[in-house]
């Protein structure tokens, strides 16, 4: 059974959700009514939104200036990202009262944001900086819920979201104090809080990573124990494939964790890398649904595996693949560990490995410690590195005896070449990899050769 504070209450009889809408989903004054609408359903809802859509975009470009000492730019950007906002307050409230606080919350944030052109300028203030989308999206919201009549209560999310030294959320201390929380407020069925932004085992402002409000709504849920974690965007679910990149594709009706999980973290935007796993751990379902529709199904994530062969294909984009060859590796125990023990050092992940008798190829994403991983990789062969490359991953249940499924793929790819192939990691994903060039003719023949044909 499942136990949380959250349901000792006076409204423990209603339906506890986390809904997570995307920047789209509250980027005008007309888009965060018909969340407000959305939202006030009738269920005990814990509302997580991100920021307004291009925000955090004017951030780091602000923060980008900051860092060049480039002040003008910088401010340049900052009062174009005053103006939108105060576009929107004119067009969110109605009364005088209500245009006045929108107003004063604005010039706050934006005061704040001008306040580090002239300090040093670190990682530590960038953050600062990147957080003020989300906090004003979220004040926004309260108000204009405040406005209508709607009872809610805005919860900061730098009260209860934390990670801990390894950069992990802090579980226990997420629940405790989240609980601790809403339990002040048992009488009201709506919480507003921010996606993205958290703090650091420091104490200090920080971010779950572009696109971390699908994790923040994810950590929450699983938290909370809730029924469902609804993550609403501007597409009616996941897709076949990457809709920005192939025509055709289509909304798939139902994931298991492991795919969703496959998906996201080999490319699929519509998902941050590791959302899925708070709910999987929790085994409580998330549904994709579309704002701009919401009536369309949607895509269901859980623990059912449906069997059926192919499910989607993503792309995961700026991998570097490093090939090391040495004719020693054969006979050499331990050659693999002396490899990996070098990127442990230099704390980056690998995504796909490939071994033959005289070499071992792997990829990377984050390519910060790139010269030095390199140079101590040396030590052991010939080092070999290409940049711009892609990981195309096919994900669905594709368990080794489900014939005829790398065939197709390999047919559907017969014109490109292929610098790696991963099969067998796990029962849901094949991957390549591929040159950033051909890209986009390696999903669309995929999408041909697996869904269309
Ligand atoms: P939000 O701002 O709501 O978090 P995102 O922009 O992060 O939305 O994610 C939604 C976008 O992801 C879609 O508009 C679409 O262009 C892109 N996308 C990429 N791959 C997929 C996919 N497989 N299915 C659906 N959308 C995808
Ligand atoms: N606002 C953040 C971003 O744009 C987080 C999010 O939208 O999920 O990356
Ligand atoms: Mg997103």
């Amino acid at each position: 059974m499942k136990v949380s504070g959250f349901f000792f209450n006076n409204l423990k009889l209603l339906t506890v959700y986390v809904l997570k809408f995307g920047g789209t989903s509250v980027g005008s004054a007309e888009r965060i009514k018909e969340v407000a609408k959305l939202i006030n359903d009738g269920n005990r809802n814990f509302v997580v939104l991100s920021a307004m859509s291009g925000t955090t975009n004017a951030l780091v470009e602000i923060s980008e200036y900051l860092y060049k000492k480039d002040s003008e730019g910088a401010n340049k950007k900052i009062s174009a990202l005053e103006a939108k906002f105060l576009v929107t307050v004119e067009e969110l409230f109605n009364t005088e009262e209500y245009k006045k606080k929108g107003a004063e919350l604005v010039k706050n944030h934006i005061n704040h944001i001008r306040s580090f052109t002239l300090d040093m300028f670190t990682q530590y203030e960038e953050k600062e900086i990147l957080a003020q989308g989300e906090m004003v999206s979220t004040a926004f919201m309260q108000y204009h819920l405040e406005e209508s009549g709607i009872k809610s209560v805005l919860l900061s999310a730098l009260d209860f979201m934390r990670t801990t030294k390894f950069g992990e959320p802090d579980d226990n201390y997420i629940k405790e104090n989240l609980t601790k929380l809403i339990n002040e407020h048992t009488d009201v069925p709506l919480f507003i809080t921010q996606g993205y932004i958290c703090r650091n085992a420091n104490g200090m402002i920080d971010n779950l990573k572009r696109g971390g409000s699908d994790y923040s709504a994810s950590i929450i849920g699983a938290a909370l124990m809730v029924k469902e974690i609804q993550i609403w965007t501007d597409i009616d679910g996941v897709h076949t494939n990457d809709p920005r990149v192939v025509e055709d594709t289509h909304a798939i009706a139902e994931l298991s964790f492991d795919e969703a999980a496959e998906l996201a973290y080999f490319g699929a935007k519509i998902l941050h890398p590791t959302c899925v796993l708070p709910a999987k751990r929790e085994n409580i379902p998330v549904r994709i649904k579309n704002t701009l529709d919401p009536e369309a199904y949607g895509t269901l994530i859980s623990g059912n595996q449906k069997k059926e062969t192919v499910k989607a294909i993503a792309a995961k984009d700026g991998i570097t693949a490093i090939k090391i060859k040495s004719g020693r590796m054969l006979m050499a125990h331990g050659f693999l560990r002396k490899v990996f023990e070098i990127f442990e050092t230099y704390k980056t992940s690998i995504d796909m490995i490939t071994t033959s008798e005289v070499g071992v190829s792997v990829t990377i994403d984050d390519t910060s410690r790139l010269m030095e991983i390199v140079e101590d990789l040396g030590n052991y062969g010939t080092v070999t590195v290409d940049t711009d490359q892609v990981i195309v991953c096919i994900v669905g249940d594709l368990i080794a005896e489900s014939k005829g499924v790398a065939a197709k793929v390999f047919k559907a790819l017969e014109n490109i070449p292929l610098r790696m192939i991963s099969y067998g990691g796990s029962n849901h994903n094949i991957s390549m990899l591929v040159n950033a060039k051909d890209k986009k003719e390696a999903l669309v023949a995929l999408s041909k050769g697996l869904f269309n044909d």
